[in-house]
């Protein structure tokens, strides 16, 4: 066995199993990002994680995230906040910070879905050497404030529903994930990375601006999934052909979710 199997649950090891013995194309890929998002979404039910993201945010943005909900339906204050004034994003190019020359890269596969991988970043100048470790702990993405699309809509799902919002984390199987809301009993698009009021309510703005061409887009939860791809595309008929095409093992790995 190695230190990597050792390392995960049980619930995960079975998991990797139950594929492993009857799927030769198993993609640990996609079965990774399986278990990372049912532990994130068991984060964001767990009253200790939540009662820590809550005293981040300050009462002037809770208060008026309230307020918003109540008026309008909508989420902006703390939005803007989060993208503005506590997050920072991680570029992919990276600069060394005393030679100014950009800096080589490589990535350290983690050992479990709490540090997924290590992104080590080295002058070749002056053999400085920056790292960047990818956490599926929320509290520890809490703590660093860095990361891109995934830290980052992993920690502000966690912040709307320590404010009672609930909320979930989206993926959408190419290279983006964000999260949806439920307001007034609707599930809403929200996207902390993006500017207000894109950032809100506005599902078909990768397809129509990022040029997404989806297979599937699934919204996670503790004990659910669910398959949210026709809420992100108006071109249902092609992302249907796309999927005739694909490899089945997104629709395996979803259909034995509640087994993670
Ligand atoms: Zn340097």
């Amino acid at each position: 066995m190695s230190k990597y199997h050792n390392s995960l649950g049980l619930h995960d090891l079975m998991f990797k199993r139950i594929f492993s013995s009857h799927n030769a194309l198993i993609s640990s890929a996609i079965c990774d990002s399986f278990v990372l998002y049912k532990r994130i979404s068991e984060q964001y039910v767990n009253k200790d994680i939540l009662e820590y993201i809550r005293t981040l945010i300050p009462e002037v943005i809770v208060r008026k995230t309230r307020i918003e909900i109540e008026d309008k339906g909508c989420l902006k204050s703390v939005l803007q906040w989060f993208k503005k004034d506590f997050m920072q994003w991680v570029p992919r190019d990276q600069k060394c910070e005393s030679c100014n020359l950009l800096m080589s890269f490589h990535s350290v596969k983690g050992n479990s879905w709490k540090v997924r991988n290590t992104e080590r970043y080295k002058c070749n100048n002056c053999h400085s050497v920056q790292t960047f470790p990818r956490y599926g702990n929320i509290q520890r993405i809490a703590e660093t404030r860095t990361g891109r699309c995934s830290e980052w809509s992993m920690l502000f799902g966690a912040m709307l529903n320590s404010m009672s919002i609930k909320t979930r984390i989206v993926h959408d199987y190419l290279d983006h994930c964000w999260n949806e809301s439920l307001i007034n009993g609707k599930w809403m698009h929200v996207d902390s990375t993006l500017d207000y009021p894109i950032s809100f309510d506005h599902p078909y703005y990768y397809e129509q601006n990022w040029g997404k061409k989806y297979r599937y887009v699934l919204a996670f939860s503790s004990n659910i999934l669910e398959d949210v791809t026709t809420r992100y595309t108006q071109q249902w008929d092609i992302v249907q052909q796309r999927r005739k095409n694909s490899p089945k093992s997104i629709e395996e790995y979803a259909a034995n979710y509640s087994k993670i």
